[in-house]
């Protein structure tokens, strides 16, 4: 039966990450992957350009991971954003910062992220077999045996490195969850971060394929404002998706399992005060007179938006400017810095960009990324209890636990002086 010092499972950034570095320590490293080439996922994320990281200071970065944040404090100390761009410059991937500090390959192709990390960890010396699903470890007197269904392996470390359970066209259908749950480990229930929302009534799905920018989507629960985000959102044919919404996601879903009334209101002017709008109202209602109601509204909202908005404050589109009364204004107005959708439900977990939940954060010593229950057992990546907002942040937690678990699964020999750093 082939031996290693170690064996990582799966081939997404973390178990790349983690492959390159333990193998640049000098341990004897493969990564098995069950698709039939790595980083399946990599290359479809941030719409296959590769948000791979963002500029946010280390203190902003970690808010955008909600409760757990504090277990990332360490993985990031030794392998940050900087650490990645220069990565990725030396091997001739180099990055460039777009809005909201989101950092992407210049070429635009996430394909290249994948065939650089896949490319370091070759070069390092890791051995790649693809089309190997890994159905059981057991662990046994300081080694682990891997087993696929046809194969065996043994090794002095292991590594887990699956994902989480969304996206499973891409490999990660949720297997190291019960992997791990094998050999001793609590999994976090797993449920969708950044998910779509399904709405009440047909009035998302009549907007289906509007896309609205620089907006303003709030959360409020049992009527009270939760959170709130401002950039772009879509309609879908079942509610709604997009950036903000995907951020807002998850404590939408906490307040739908709670059975709370979960609502998402839209400011359709969020640069507009109360005031500011109405007087911009007065103006236009002043200017255009004769105009009719259809009409005027084109000055203010998308087309697709202007029956939606008569029909739901009760405005005829024959109606002319000069005869809208104050109250109707005021409806308006009203309208267009709270447009309602009653939140009844959220899209499978397949449809995920993040698994919520996994590895309990209790069991796994945040410093090495080593089980507390199974000394020799590593993890890394998104299999654990960790999620992040949209903007990069969720890859480069990927690598950063990817390297720190690589560093400490390595063998502790004089030979480990090297680094993928160069
Ligand atoms: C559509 C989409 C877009 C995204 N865009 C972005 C973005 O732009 N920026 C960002 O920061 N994040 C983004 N994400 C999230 C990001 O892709 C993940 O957080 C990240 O890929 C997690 O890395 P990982 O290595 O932990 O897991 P994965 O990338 O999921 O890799 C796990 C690997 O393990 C393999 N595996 C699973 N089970 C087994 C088994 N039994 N045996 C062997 N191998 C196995 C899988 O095949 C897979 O290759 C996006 C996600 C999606 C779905």
């Amino acid at each position: 039966m082939p031996q290693y010092d170690l064996i990582v499972i799966g081939g997404g950034p973390a178990g790349l990450m983690a492959a390159a570095t333990a193998a640049s320590k000098g341990a004897s490293t493969l990564l098995l992957e069950r698709m039939d080439r790595p980083g399946r996922k990599l290359r479809i994320c941030g719409k296959g350009r590769g948000n791979i990281g963002n500029i946010a200071p280390m203190d902003e970065f970690l808010s955008h991971f909600g409760k757990n944040f504090r277990f990332l404090r360490p993985a990031f100390s030794h392998f940050f954003t900087q650490d990645n761009c220069q990565l990725l410059n030396s091997l001739n991937v180099p990055t460039k910062i777009e809005r909201g500090g989101r950092i992407f390959p210049v070429s635009d192709n996430a394909q290249d992220l994948v065939d650089a990390y896949s490319g370091l960890a070759r070069k390092q010396g890791v051995q790649i077999i693809t089309t190997a699903r890994i159905t059981t470890i057991v662990a046994q007197e300081n080694t682990f045996q891997i087993s696929t269904n046809t194969s065996h392996y043994s090794a002095q470390h292991v590594l887990l490195a699956t994902g989480g359970a969304s996206y499973p066209a891409t490999g990660s259908t949720g297997d190291g969850y019960k992997l791990a749950q094998s050999l001793g480990h609590t999994i976090i229930p797993p449920r969708p971060a950044l998910i779509p929302l399904i709405t009440a009534g047909n009035t998302a799905s009549r907007l289906q394929g509007l896309s609205l920018k620089n907006v303003r989507a709030q959360l409020r629960v049992e009527g009270k404002k939760i959170a709130e985000h401002m950039g772009e959102m879509l309609f879908t044919h079942f509610g709604l998706s997009g950036p903000i919404i995907l951020t807002l996601s998850k404590l939408a879903v906490q307040a739908l399992d709670q059975k709370k009334k979960t609502e998402i209101l839209i400011d359709l002017k969020p640069a507009l005060d109360p005031a500011k709008l109405d007087a911009r109202l007065l103006r236009d209602l002043n200017t255009h007179g004769k105009m009719h109601m259809d009409n005027l509204l084109k000055k203010l909202l998308p087309p697709k938006l202007i029956p939606i908005c008569l029909e739901q404050i009760s405005l005829s589109e024959n109606k002319m400017a000069h005869q809208i009364s104050a109250q109707e204004r005021k409806q308006l107005r009203l309208w267009l810095k709270e447009l309602r959708f009653v939140v009844t439900g959220y899209r499978p977990l397949r449809e995920a960009i993040v698994t919520a939940g996994g590895i309990s954060l209790g069991e796994v010593h945040a410093k090495t990324m080593e089980s507390k229950i199974c000394p020799g057992l590593f993890f890394a990546g998104e299999i654990l209890d960790m999620d992040a907002d949209t903007g990069g942040f969720n890859l480069q937690a990927a690598l950063s636990t990817g390297y720190l678990a690589g560093l400490n699964a390595a063998p502790k020999t004089d030979l480990a002086t090297t680094s993928i750093m160069g």
